[in-house]
């Protein structure tokens, strides 16, 4: 059959690992802005109470201002809340405020509980004119596997794993693709892991080469071939209310994220 609705080639990532600190954010805003900067048009859904993500793409996200929890807990449409990024065209952002923190708790008596991000995401594609199709979706999630998580896996079509390049990288990680597989059965039949990135790489270690390798070993090509360096010009860049793609873009950190932007355009199956 032919694509129907303008946003059938959307790819609709949730960036996922229920540890913190292992560049889900980074990778999720650097990943968003190298796309935009390729021409795409893409959205980022803020789903972490801590609003970094919107942070490190200007969006306001004091309590009280609208975002993802007024779409999830109040039913608000996804495009009254929808902002663009001023650091870059084509970027477009959905704030989360410390509000969201009561989401998890607010979302348990709801009806349909777990699907009302894919709800809500899906309306506002449908409704884009074909030439304000977004092409990609990438959405930043908390360090859990709470509701607010099973509704990224549920709205998305791709898992994105980042993986620290760290002894304990691994640890987690079954407990991870079980819970992928759990939403597979009985919420989101077409829900893949299509890609792993590895971050914080520091080729100088043996330790850092040997994670790589026992990832590498067990996922095979859903592992980019780029790995992101350890870069302080990554970790500064979201205090300037930017990603590294535009704060320092020709620093290893912009570089091999673009990198990996233009890997995962070449993904198979992709558009
Ligand atoms: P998560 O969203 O998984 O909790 P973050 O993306 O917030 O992780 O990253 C955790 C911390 O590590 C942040 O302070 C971030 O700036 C820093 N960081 C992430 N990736 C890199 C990198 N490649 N080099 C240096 N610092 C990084
Ligand atoms: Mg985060």
């Amino acid at each position: 059959a032919q694509p129907t609705h303008s946003w059938t080639g959307t790819r609709i990532l949730t960036v996922a690992n229920q540890k913190g600190g292992v560049g889900k954010t980074t990778t999720t805003v650097n990943i968003a802005a190298a796309m935009a900067r390729a021409g795409l048009r893409v959205l980022v859904l803020d789903m972490d109470p801590q609003g970094n993500a919107s942070t490190a793409l200007s969006v306001p996200h004091q309590s009280g201002t609208a975002g993802i929890y007024d779409v999830l807990v109040e039913g608000t449409p996804m495009a009254e809340v929808v902002r663009e990024s001023p650091t870059m065209a084509g970027l477009w952002c959905v704030p989360a405020t410390i509000d969201l923190a009561g989401a998890e708790i607010e979302l348990v008596p709801l009806v349909a509980r777990e699907n009302r991000l894919r709800r809500a995401l899906h309306a506002f594609l449908e409704e884009q004119s074909a030439d304000r199709a977004f092409d990609l979706v990438l959405i930043d999630c908390p360090p859990s596997l709470g509701l607010l998580t099973v509704n990224a896996f549920v709205a998305a079509r791709e898992v994105l794993i980042p993986i620290q390049c760290e002894y304990y990288a691994l640890e987690g990680l079954s407990q991870l693709l079980k819970n992928v597989e759990l939403i597979q059965q009985h919420l989101n039949s077409e829900l893949r892991v299509t890609t792993i990135l590895l971050t914080m790489y520091d080729a100088r270690t043996r330790l850092a080469s040997d994670v790589a390798e026992q990832v590498r070993e067990h996922f095979g090509e859903t592992v980019l071939r780029v790995a992101i360096p350890r870069s302080v010009r990554i970790s500064e860049a979201p205090s300037h209310g930017e990603t590294v793609i535009t704060y320092d873009p020709v620093s290893t950190g912009a570089l091999s994220y673009t990198e990996a932007a233009a890997q995962m355009r070449q993904q198979k199956g992709s558009a």
